[in-house]
């Protein structure tokens, strides 16, 4: 299948932690006596950071129940079975509304469909970062919260330390959208639009259900970018959108 890119649209702004954040870390690294449930960090600057797949993963399954897609297939071990939609081959992929977007692996000799979609990972910005660094709570950026499990039977309690990046924490926010086919663009926009929209009515990370994870997202720039803009260094000017509600006209940048 010939797949040729047409151009970029460049989605950038802010991510807003409106309650605590929990994305959790893996604990092998970490020292006795430490916190019991880590966040992510960028092991250079120790920042606490959101990946890309957090967030790619989280609009994924939120748009895979939106969009009404039923057909699911187990891509867990037998002790941890995840079930989620993935088209089989790359023809089925191109058609499909969720794994155009996100991609797909191929099954039984059928070829991978490569996201459309680039979520970067999202770091804190520097204002956000300047004011986190100054907390006083003993951990770097973030803050600790005490959780406490109590078994309603024997009364016995596993209490435990959740780490979490403070309500107020602003991220950059950063999505690449590869223009492939012209006719896709405004169905495949809208359903990026539609994904964001829940995930703002939705939880981000660990312990929704306890209130943790609520965020804002905010525009500040759509950017549809022709591929000729790079090829000739002709520079003609990127037309800038404050919005996704404006998916027709950023659409017709391609024709
Ligand atoms: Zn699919």
């Amino acid at each position: 299948m010939d797949r040729t890119l047409l151009g970029k649209i460049k989605i950038w702004g802010t991510l807003e932690c409106k309650t605590g954040l929990h994305i959790g870390a893996s604990k092998e690294n970490m020292e006795i006596g430490a916190i019991d449930s880590p966040v992510v960090r960028d092991p250079v600057t120790r920042e606490p950071y959101i990946p890309g797949s957090s967030l790619k993963g989280k609009m994924r399954s939120l748009l895979e129940k939106a969009l009404k897609i039923s057909d699911r297939r187990d891509i867990g071990t037998n002790r941890n079975p995840v079930k989620i939609h993935v088209c089989d081959d790359a023809e089925k992929a191109s058609k499909c509304n969720l794994c155009r977007i996100f991609g797909s692996t191929g099954k039984d000799g059928g070829k991978n469909f490569p996201a459309r979609l680039i979520v970067r990972d999202l770091y804190l910005t520097e204002q956000s970062a300047e004011e986190l660094s100054g907390i006083d709570t003993g951990l770097q950026y973030t803050e600790w919260k005490f959780e406490n499990a109590i078994d309603r039977v024997t009364a016995a309690a596993n209490p435990r330390q959740i780490e979490r990046v403070p309500k107020g924490a602003l991220f950059q926010f950063e999505l690449i959208y590869n223009v492939e086919d012209k006719s896709n663009i405004v169905e495949d926009l809208k359903n990026i639009k539609l994904g964001i929209e829940l995930l703002k009515l939705d939880a981000l990370g660990g312990h929704g259900s306890r209130g943790y994870g609520k965020v804002d997202i905010k525009f500040d720039s759509i950017e549809p970018i022709p591929v000729d803009y790079f090829k000739d260094m002709v520079h003609k000017k990127i037309v800038e959108f404050k919005s996704l509600d404006d998916i027709d006209e950023i659409a017709t940048v391609f024709e």
